[in-house]
């Protein structure tokens, strides 16, 4: 799609002469821009409609009413100019602005565009969600009140100063939506100006601010710009003055016109700025994720295993979409508890007033930085929030959600942990849906995904059937225990085995923590199935027969997993000794879990089996070697 680019300059210090000189140039090279206007200006400057008075118009207002009604004054560049130097102690209040807008509206037309203006003294600024001290324009018990006014007269679109967007590396929606303090909810956007710029862009910096570069960017990422500019003003130490001489010199002329030149080559086109809001209003919520998504996680691309690339590029957002509308779910207060890059917390947020998501990796919460930041998640509430944390250690209080969604990630974690942490943070009553994998998920990625990778790749997969199988049979606390009641002693056939074996098995066994990588890596199938053979006589002796049906295969399973044994990768699983809990669930296993933690298991099915209205084809498959793999349920806090 190609980019749609325009400028937003703020009128500042503009004389009619040098407004002039600016949009003829433009003009001649092709570059139609539209420009902004004050109500009032006391210091009686050309841009102002009137000085301070409904009576006492400004010295070109009959100029300005002309550029309106051309649709070349499209933005109102807040009620008045009343910087230190200007205001001569003159500040409109709400009924001077009421009058000013229903002049315009009979003589000309009012702009849909509203811009703040930079300075304390501007108290009329529009405050949005996080106002500072001085904005009133949306306080409703402010004498400068002037919201409401401004949406009925038809503004549509505030720019409220503090969203400068100044990495055009990040693709953005351009638009968002808040709330202000009057209770309205206002369309708000960002501007464009380039990092290089070290304070304000204006008519002496133009060339650093319009390069090839950005364009290239802004081009290849599809993305729309709005420039922000001040034609008007040169500086000199960070004070601004109207140009005594050109506005534009030799420098800034060439920035522009080689500007213009490369927009045909690369697919860009200069609009007005009331043009590519109207655009960017409409634009689709999921496609806009989706299209900012792919770009930040495109680095990983080409990467041996990109896995966070596949969460958008693969399926795409509206599978998670579509995932999440047929669960039927809905609420307050939601938590994405492991979010990986945001795909389901997007997919939440029809569903629920606020999400939250967390996540721990911090590779993936770089890709979620990225593409929050272009969404602007921090000033619209819909959008969800992100932070870093473990879902072991939830940063909420007590009783703060009503769902907890947490997909593909428990088995990474404390699980006994992890279900009291979610029990701690819902509602009563509230409920969490967990996808969790099985044994047969491992042996599908180990035996056919990737049986043509090399052995070390197969053993990441292959080292959650081993937690699990080891964990069923009682842990590594049993493994001590047998070696700790010389039950190898005991064991003729152990004493078959070459004596230097026998010391380092013993060893082995005998050390406080068994190093089972070392174990399984160097000892023979016999040996291993030696070590079967006793853990499970051992429990039956001792009576734990829990799970029997689940641990009886035992010695067979290990001899089939032993080559994948592997080390847990640092990269996925970053927190010291995480790896090494990742296991394989089964949902009877699961249960009792859940039951220690205060929830009732309501319903476990196959992946995408809670998807109630519609049909998703699941992520995963649901069985492989006759052993389930990734399935998921739904509890309820009791
Ligand atoms: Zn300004």
């Amino acid at each position: 799609m190609p980019s749609k680019i325009s400028f937003c300059n703020d009128c500042d210090l503009m004389d009619r002469k040098g407004f002039e000189e600016v949009h003829t140039f433009l003009n001649s090279i092709n570059l139609p821009a539209g420009d902004s206007f004050w109500l009032f200006d006391p210091s009686g400057g050309d841009m102002g409609l009137f000085t301070h008075d409904l009576n006492k118009p400004g010295p070109q207002q009959h100029w300005l009413l002309d550029q309106i009604n051309d649709g070349v004054l499209d933005v109102l560049h807040s009620a008045g100019s009343y910087g230190e130097r200007f205001n001569k102690g003159f500040s409109p209040n709400r009924a001077l602005i009421e009058g000013a807008l229903e002049f315009l509206d009979k003589n000309a037309k009012i702009p849909r565009i509203w811009t703040n203006h930079g300075d304390v003294h501007n108290t009329q600024n529009i405050g949005g969600v996080s106002p500072q001290s001085y904005h009133n324009g949306d306080n409703p018990e402010a004498p400068e009140y002037c919201l409401d006014v401004l949406l009925d007269y038809g503004v549509e679109y505030f720019w409220i100063d503090r969203l400068l967007f100044r990495d055009a590396s990040y693709p953005n929606k351009i638009t968002s939506t808040e709330m202000c303090r009057d209770g309205n909810s206002i369309i708000t956007f960002n501007r464009y100006y380039s990092p290089d710029i070290d304070w304000s862009p204006n008519a002496q910096n133009l060339f650093q601010q319009f390069t090839l570069e950005d364009l290239k960017r802004f081009s290849e990422n599809s993305q729309d710009a709005i420039y922000y500019t001040h034609w008007g003003c040169h500086h000199d130490n960070k004070i601004a003055l109207t140009p005594k001489g050109d506005v534009l010199d030799y420098k800034n002329k060439k920035a522009l016109t080689e500007f213009s030149r490369y927009l045909d080559d690369l697919d860009i086109s200069i609009v007005r700025t009331t043009e590519l809001l109207d655009k960017d209003k409409i634009k689709d919520d999921e496609k806009e994720i989706q299209r900012i998504s792919e770009i930040v996680v495109t680095p990983e691309k080409d990467e041996e295993d990109n896995f966070y690339y596949n969460q958008f590029g693969l399926r795409g957002l509206k599978y998670y979409y579509d995932r999440i509308n047929g669960m039927k779910i809905k609420g307050d207060k939601a938590l994405d508890a492991g979010c990986g890059v945001g795909q389901w917390s997007f997919a939440l947020k029809n569903h629920f007033n606020s999400v939250d998501g967390i996540e721990i990796n911090p590779s993936a919460l770089e890709y979620l930085n990225s593409i929050s930041e272009g969404l602007r998640s921090r000033y619209s509430s819909s959008y969800p929030r992100f932070q870093s944390a473990s879902i072991e250690d939830i940063p909420f209080s007590e009783s703060y959600f009503d769902f907890i969604f947490c997909y593909g990630v428990i088995f990474c974690a404390n699980i006994d942990r992890s279900l009291k942490e979610f029990s701690r943070v819902l509602k009563k009553s509230g409920t969490a849906y967990i996808n969790l994998n099985a044994d047969g998920w491992y042996e599908l990625l180990v035996d056919e995904r990737f049986k043509s990778k090399e052995d070390s790749f197969r053993r990441i997969y292959a080292e959650p059937i081993w937690n699990a199988l080891v964990s069923r049979v009682g842990g590594e606390d049993i493994f001590q225990l047998v070696c700790n009641d010389n039950l190898l002693d005991k064991r003729e056939d152990f004493w078959d085995k070459p004596g230097a074996v026998r010391e380092e098995f013993k060893k082995i066994f005998q050390s406080p923590i068994i190093n089972l990588e070392q174990l399984l890596s160097s000892y023979s199938d016999d040996m291993i199935r030696l070590l079967g053979q006793l853990t499970k006589e051992y429990i039956h002796q001792k009576q734990q027969k829990k799970n029997e049906g689940l641990h009886q295969n035992f010695s067979g399973r290990i001899r089939n997993i032993r080559r994948k044994i592997f080390k847990p990768r640092p990269e996925y699983f970053p927190v010291e000794g995480i790896g090494s809990r990742n296991r394989a669930f089964f949902p009877e296993e699961f249960s009792e879990f859940v039951k220690s933690s205060g929830f009732v298991l309501e319903k476990f099915t196959h992946d995408a089996g809670l998807v109630l209205e519609g049909h998703v084809d699941p992520i995963y498959v649901s069985s492989f070697n006759s052993h389930e793999s990734v399935w998921e349920c739904i509890l309820r806090k009791i």
